[in-house]
């Protein structure tokens, strides 16, 4: 009889694949796990030509991220969602049991978990407890990896690692290693994003997408900005036709000047909506502490943590657990949603706030 487990690689055996917002679930009517925009907006789907394939590389779509990112049109790749990029970064630098990568937990998880994928080691080298690197462990490894991953703003921190720090990173690394940023939620802080760097440090790679602050994590839309000669051989890698037609249709359509002018917009709403979370929230006594965030979610630490996030989930109101994760022990990080959203959070948390004492 055919055993298929001793057919998979053995590293799919042993791999824990990324649990999802979507694949954890949940029934609720509040969802706050998965850092997506509140705003559902409409795009219309022009179904043109689709019996023909698309560009490999649609033209327009990147003409639009040059001119928003201002990054020139040879440094952009699109891809299926930023994740498609850090698989990518992985399959064409890494060889696989020999090259290694670095990632600063807590941190966003596919880093690792692509690693893992194409047989990479991650050397893990926690946080400091002010969520900034151990650039000390960090120099160690030197000369020893291919690609050192940094979440910034970090997910599910929401702080930003210092820009100096990633400046001396750049420098130190210069020769050998990709510094890859991922700036999945820079929308929510843009002043702060290091996308012009890219000219100076040919070792900067830089992660976007419009899951997040466009809200089209529907259409898996991601961007890579690198100099021209990463852009060049992650083309030789990707797929031949990552972007469907109507995906990238509808990102056109979200990078139009009035369009961008809207995504700001709900920006500072949410930014606005975050500070009033987090000062409701500081009312609480059952709250030991807030992370200051500058992205659309915020991570707090509970006590009775278990007993808080299941109550809520029983009330429809879904939270993203990180109790498990490293350093992370009592802590649930909350999305911001529509004012209305955190209100009803907050009203929850009153009512638990009774009934716990
Ligand atoms: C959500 C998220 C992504 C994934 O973005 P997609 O473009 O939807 O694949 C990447 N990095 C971080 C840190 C994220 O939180």
């Amino acid at each position: 009889m055919l055993d298929i487990l001793k057919l998979v690689r053995h590293n799919i055996y042993k791999l824990t694949p990324y649990s999802s917002a979507r694949k954890i679930g949940g029934m609720g009517h509040v969802l706050l796990n998965a850092n997506e925009s509140p705003s559902n907006l409409s795009y219309e789907l022009i179904h043109k030509e689709l019996n023909r394939y698309p560009e490999p590389q649609p033209k327009k779509v990147i003409s639009k991220y040059s001119l928003y990112s201002g990054v020139s049109t040879d440094q952009i790749l699109v891809s299926r969602g930023s994740d498609e990029a850090i698989d990518l970064l992985i399959k064409t630098f890494c060889e696989p049991g020999k090259d290694k990568i670095i990632t600063c937990p807590p941190t966003y998880d596919m880093y690792d978990i692509s690693a893992q994928i194409y047989g990479v080691k991650n050397y893990i080298i926690p946080m400091l407890y002010n969520w900034q690197l151990d650039i000390e462990k960090i120099l160690k490894f030197l000369n020893k990896v291919k690609i050192v991953f940094i979440c910034r703003p970090n997910n599910p921190t929401g702080n930003l690692i210092k820009k100096n720090v990633i400046i001396d990173l750049l420098k130190l690394f210069k020769s050998r290693t990709l510094v890859v940023i991922d700036e999945a939620y820079i929308e929510f802080c843009i002043e702060k994003t290091l996308a012009s760097f890219i000219n100076k440090y040919p070792n900067l790679v830089i992660l976007r997408t419009l899951s997040k602050a466009f809200g089209l994590a529907g259409i898996r839309c991601g961007f890579t900005l690198a100099n021209k000669k990463i852009i060049e051989l992650l083309n030789k890698v990707i797929a031949p036709y990552p972007i469907s037609t109507p995906v990238s249709n509808i990102a056109l359509e979200a990078l139009s000047d009035s369009n961008v002018k809207s995504m700001k917009i709900r920006v500072s709403e949410i930014n606005y909506n975050r500070n009033f979370l987090f000062f409701e929230l500081k009312k609480l006594y059952f709250v030991k502490n807030i992370f200051p965030s500058v992205a659309n979610y915020i991570l707090v630490r509970f006590c009775s943590v278990q007993k808080i996030f299941e109550e809520l989930s029983r009330k429809g109101i879904i939270l993203r657990n990180q109790d498990s994760k490293i350093n992370l022990k009592g802590c649930i990080r909350i999305s911001i949603g529509s004012r209305d959203e955190c209100c009803q959070l907050v009203k929850e948390l009153e009512k638990m706030s009774k009934y716990f004492k």
